[in-house]
């Protein structure tokens, strides 16, 4: 049996590791388009902003040790450039030599993620940030050219992430967002926060506002601005690496993601698709969805391994789906959010219930407020989505709320949620109790 797995990052190195856990047999080979294999994209900003000092622990694996420790071959600089399913094969450049040949799988794990959209402006000092080659890049020219100032363009969690490491870095840093709805994942009016915390701190941002050109250090606004900076670093949304894919019979959705089942399987016989760009469904409504985050790749990774060595269908497991679950710090501030998006909700008959309160008794040393917001369906009072923001203890409500919805409990059940209460953690009423309460 031969295993072809593409792209060696979150869904593909974690799939091949899965997999060679289970069965010792198969061959495994994993191509990669770029230099790197296993590196870690969410700490990308943290190594940036110094935080994270060490680059090595950037990468956690290379292909040396992959082929040493597990007997899996992971070809990097080679780029799947076609998928031809009659015959079962791909075909790959390999970037290093130029040459192109075909190869032939048994079974195909396709794990390609997705890539940063570009700005149509050409400028040596314009960045995206996806992978680390990017972040060497940026590290190079922030070290090179004496760094002093960045403007970050879009303000999407990453850009937040980096706007955040540059500030604590001592680069001067403006945001701006092309519309006013920054941070998506987040019910816009509890982003508030965010701008809080820019202006206490004097970072310069302003919404609705987009680069008109770039001119060396110059740069011009639509709306008439003109000011100048020594970086400029971009983060205006992401596509799916699948245009390759598009001469073969894998179907695509209109924006370019790979629809699979609950087996991760495409329509093509003994195809799967994990990670990024995979079009997949949420776990509490069914409904279709992408959602570009690391926990999906990884439970991907997981189920397929276990599948593909199971005995009979009977015992093969099947994916729930995912809700989303994300967070991001800036600054002072955490904002997480789980279920369904802010926009979905309009196709549902809903009720929300708020809650503001501290996080831990009152009395207490550094007790903060958080605010908790849980939408719910108004017939089955089934939770669809919540939303946590506060300075200490929202990443545990929404992983509460995260659990409450996998548990599929009802609005009214999260009184009966028995937390763990002393005066440092939370309250004998914690504030998701309150908002069971609340909802009666
Ligand atoms: P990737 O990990 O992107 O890997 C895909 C790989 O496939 C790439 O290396 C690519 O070069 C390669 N490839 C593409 N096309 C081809 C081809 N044709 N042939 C060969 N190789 C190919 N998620 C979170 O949950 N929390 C976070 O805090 C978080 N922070 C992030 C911060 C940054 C800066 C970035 C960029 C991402 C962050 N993410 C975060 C998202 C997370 O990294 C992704 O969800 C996850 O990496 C997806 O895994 P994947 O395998 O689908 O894609």
């Amino acid at each position: 049996n031969k295993i072809i797995v593409v792209g060696a990052v979150a869904g593909g190195a974690t799939v091949a590791s899965q997999i060679r856990r289970l069965d010792s047999e198969s061959e495994i080979v994993v191509y990669e388009k770029d230099r790197d294999m296993s590196f870690a994209n969410c700490g990308l900003p943290y190594y940036l902003g110094e935080v994270v000092e060490d680059r090595d622990l950037m990468l956690s694996a290379t292909p040396e040790q992959f082929y040493d420790k597990k007997n899996i071959t992971v070809k990097t600089y080679h780029e799947a450039i076609a998928l031809n399913d009659a015959h079962k094969t791909i075909t790959i450049k390999n970037h290093q030599t130029g040459e192109t040949f075909e190869d032939q799988y048994d079974t195909l794990i396709l794990s390609p993620g997705c890539r940063a959209r570009h700005l149509p402006i050409q400028s040596d000092r314009v960045f995206t940030l996806r992978n680390l080659v990017d972040t060497d890049e940026i590290e190079n020219f922030i070290v090179n050219e004496k760094v002093q100032s960045a403007l970050i363009v879009g303000a999407g969690y990453v850009s937040l992430e980096i706007l955040e490491n540059l500030f604590y870095r001592g680069i001067e840093t403006t945001l701006i967002h092309r519309s006013d709805h920054i941070n998506k994942s987040m019910d816009k009016d509890l982003n508030n926060v965010i701008f809080e915390e820019l202006d206490k701190r004097e970072i310069q941002y302003r919404l609705n506002e987009e680069i008109e050109s770039i001119t060396d250090r110059t740069v011009t606004f639509k709306s008439g601005h003109v000011e100048d900076y020594d970086i400029v670093i971009t983060g205006v949304g992401i596509e799916p690496n699948s245009d390759w894919l598009k001469s073969s019979s894998l179907q695509l959705n209109e924006q370019g993601y790979v629809p699979v089942n609950e087996y991760f399987e495409t329509n093509l016989e003994g195809v799967y698709a994990i990670g990024d760009v995979i079009e997949t469904f949420y776990r509490h409504t069914k409904k279709p969805t992408s959602i570009t985050l690391a926990w999906g790749a990884h439970r991907a990774a997981s189920l397929i391994a276990e599948n593909l060595v199971a005995k009979s269908s009977n015992e093969k497991s099947a994916f729930r789906g995912l809700l989303g679950t994300n967070i991001v710090r800036v600054f002072d501030y955490a904002l997480g959010s789980v279920g369904i998006s802010e926009s979905e909700l309009e196709n549902y008959d809903v009720d929300v219930v708020e809650q503001t309160q501290k996080q831990h008794a009152g009395y207490y040393p550094n007790a903060e407020p958080i605010t908790l917001r849980v939408y719910f369906e108004k017939s089955s009072r089934k939770i669809l989505r919540a939303c946590a923001v506060g300075k200490d203890g929202a990443d545990k409500r929404i992983d509460i709320l995260s659990t409450a919805i996998i548990g599929e409990l009802t609005i009214d059940e999260l009184r009966d949620i028995e937390i763990a209460y002393a005066p440092p953690f939370s309250s004998p009423k914690d504030i998701v109790n309150m908002i069971g309460y609340k909802a009666q």
